[in-house]
């Protein structure tokens, strides 16, 4: 039989119990070619790259309608990340600027 409670705890002993309960936000990493969150020391899942080597072909196991849509979406975001590292003065303009342009 497991122990009977004999006395009550008070709110403070409660609290200070639970105050170590909190859950660690998990710390990601940020993959090398695709900007996205990865764990540490994993393989990216989206693109297949680690230690910036392709280490599995991702777009080999994706069917047509999928590659696609991926080699689109790579390529918007590398013009994007084109962009960005030209210009940085672009990420100081304000939304309503940008879309004057
Ligand atoms: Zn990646």
């Amino acid at each position: 039989m497991g122990g009977v409670q004999t006395q009550r705890h008070t709110k403070g002993k409660r609290n200070r119990r639970r105050s170590h309960l909190a859950l660690k936000k998990t710390f990601l990493a940020v993959c090398d070619k695709c900007d996205r969150e990865v764990l540490p020391h994993h393989i990216c899942a989206y693109c297949g790259y680690y230690n910036k080597r392709e280490v599995i072909d991702v777009l080999a196991k994706l069917d047509k309608k999928e590659k696609k849509k991926r080699l689109k979406e790579e390529a918007a975001a590398q013009t994007a990340r084109g962009e960005h590292k030209g210009g940085e003065n672009m990420s100081e303009l304000n939304p309503e600027e940008l879309s004057k342009k």
